[in-house]
């Protein structure tokens, strides 16, 4: 291991975090980190098993009670600690996030940025959370709704966004009053603990949040959507996986959250601002490497602009240094893994025998590291595996289209509807767009519509609830109402 490595992880926390304390995993089970940029291993993290979830479950189940009632001034305040403190070693975080997950140092700062502001958003929710007394219509009974806590939480995240998923589901948790058991990917596992030992540090009681690393994610799962003290499911992650969830949460009847796979389409259209459009397009394509569910999937440019388009997304995608995270001049990280860098290889590799051409890019990088190139892909046809498929990589496919209704009947044939992407000049055209695109959110002359203040989630195979937002919240609130008899009749009766 590098110095530089070790400077990293060193005391970054490596075991599962149960009822406030840091534990090994049963039997000292313990599993490999691997640094993207170069395949070696970094860290060696405990490897939770079916009976440490259940302990995990145990601690959330024991203290939610009393969590439930604690004061939301009280638990905003944590909150909104974790918040400043996660902010203060932002350069921490970021270097951890790089290392594990590959993407460049400013992108990794970025993430923290956004992730750390989910803590201050929910800080500020948390005491907003109301209900309502009303008379009934006829005038007689009165109806008393108010929220609680939904009860102990499992929340599944995945590798791409390290500490944004994470503080996106532990921050409303923690402001609706719930206890919860956190299972981070086991690509990256170390942010987790990390951002962990920082909420412990804010003054989370023990039992809150509790952390179970595992590479054997179904055996603890299992268990935990199988047992009658966990109410509710949070996941961030593929379609497939997803699903299977799903269908394992419908047993118990849980309360679930779903944020899955996208299949961005991209809209230039033939009045949109091209210089404008290929910057959105960059963000929207190379934001985290491509490994984003929001990433640019399918590029669909009006025929009148498509060559001067096409020619100018191609020499921003050449100017990308790609390269370790880790280097300032790095623009461009490794992928993820193998498996998802073959995945990229094996849909550019089908769309070129289908007659796609290559305009820069298109092989996999020599060397260590699982490095892909920034690729650019015209002649793409709707019919492509590359383009009903999530690549999840820099990979751009250009598709051709003549008119409106082509390009919305296009980007809504298919599973997904998480994000589509606008440009144009023309607001009526923008909106018209953004009615007709069968997607959870839209971005209108933008590349980036994450933002913590707003609901973030998809509709179709992409996903069911919102993370974010003032609907953030309610994912992990249940409705109570209260029927009262009239007040008014005792009073009539004695009078
Ligand atoms: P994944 O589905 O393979 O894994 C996600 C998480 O689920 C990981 O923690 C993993 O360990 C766990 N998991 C896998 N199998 C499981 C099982 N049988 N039981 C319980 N947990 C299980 O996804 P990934 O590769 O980590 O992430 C990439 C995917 O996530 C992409 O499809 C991407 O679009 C999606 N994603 C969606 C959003 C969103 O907000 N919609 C955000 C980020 C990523």
């Amino acid at each position: 291991m590098s110095a530089d490595v070790g400077d990293v992880i060193a005391g970054i926390p490596t075991d599962l975090y149960i009822d406030g304390a840091w534990v090994e995993a049963e039997g000292g089970r313990r599993f490999g980190v691997t640094d993207p940029a170069t395949g070696a291993v970094i860290a060696s993290v405990a490897d939770g098993s079916a009976a440490d979830g259940l302990r995990a479950l145990d601690a959330a189940a024991r203290v939610q009670e009393s969590w439930g009632r604690t004061p939301a001034r009280m638990r905003a305040e944590i909150l909104r600690r974790g918040f400043e403190l996660v902010t203060a070693r932002a350069e921490e975080f970021a270097r951890l996030i790089t290392l594990e997950m590959g993407k460049p140092l400013t992108e990794s700062l970025a993430e923290v940025a956004y992730g750390a502001e989910f803590l201050r958003w929910f800080s500020e929710e948390a005491p907003r959370v109301s209900g309502s007394y009303a008379t009934a219509p006829d005038g007689a009974n009165r109806l008393l709704v108010r929220k609680r806590p939904v009860g102990p939480c499992l929340l599944i995240t995945p590798w791409n966004f390290p500490i944004a998923m994470a503080t996106r589901k532990v921050a409303p948790a923690i402001a609706a009053g719930c206890t919860m058991v956190l299972k981070p990917a086991d690509l990256t596992p170390l942010t987790s603990l990390l951002f962990t030992s920082v909420m412990a540090e804010a003054g989370l009681p023990a039992g809150v949040l509790n952390v179970v690393t595992t590479t054997d994610p179904g055996a603890v799962s299992g268990p935990l959507l199988d047992d009658h003290r966990l109410r509710k499911l949070s996941f961030t992650g593929s379609t497939p996986v997803g699903r299977r969830l799903m269908a394992a949460a419908s047993e118990r009847v849980l309360k679930v959250s779903m944020e899955l796979g996208g299949n961005a389409p991209l809209i230039v259209c033939a009045d949109a601002d091209v210089d404008e459009a290929v910057e959105g397009a960059l963000v929207a394509k190379m934001r985290n490497g491509g490994e984003a569910c929001v990433a640019a999937n399918r590029i669909l440019v009006h025929s009148s602009v498509a060559e001067e388009f096409t020619e100018k997304l191609t020499a921003r995608m050449q100017a990308f240094v790609v390269g370790p995270g880790s280097e300032a001049s790095t623009t461009l990280g490794p992928l993820i893994d193998e498996r998802f860098r073959a995945k990229v290889a094996a849909l550019v590799d089908g769309a070129v025998a289908a007659g796609a051409r290559v305009l820069t890019g298109g092989a996999p990088a020599e060397g260590p590291g699982y490095f892909y190139p920034p690729t650019v892909l015209a002649g793409v046809r709707a019919d492509m595996a590359i383009v009903r498929e999530e690549i999840f990589g820099p990979v751009a496919p250009v598709i051709v289209f003549d008119d409106d209704a082509e390009a919305v009947s296009s980007a809504n044939s298919t599973e997904y509807g998480l994000v589509a992407f606008v440009f144009t000049r023309d607001l009526d055209r923008a909106l018209r767009l953004s009615e007709q695109l069968e997607s959870g959110m839209v971005g209108i002359n933008t590349g980036v519509v994450s933002n913590p203040a707003a609901p973030f989630g998809g509709v179709k195979a992409s996903g069911l609830g919102r993370e974010g937002g003032a609907e953030g919240i309610e994912e992990y609130l249940e409705t109570v109402y209260v029927g009262i008899r009239d007040p008014f009749a005792t009073a009539e009766r004695s009078a």
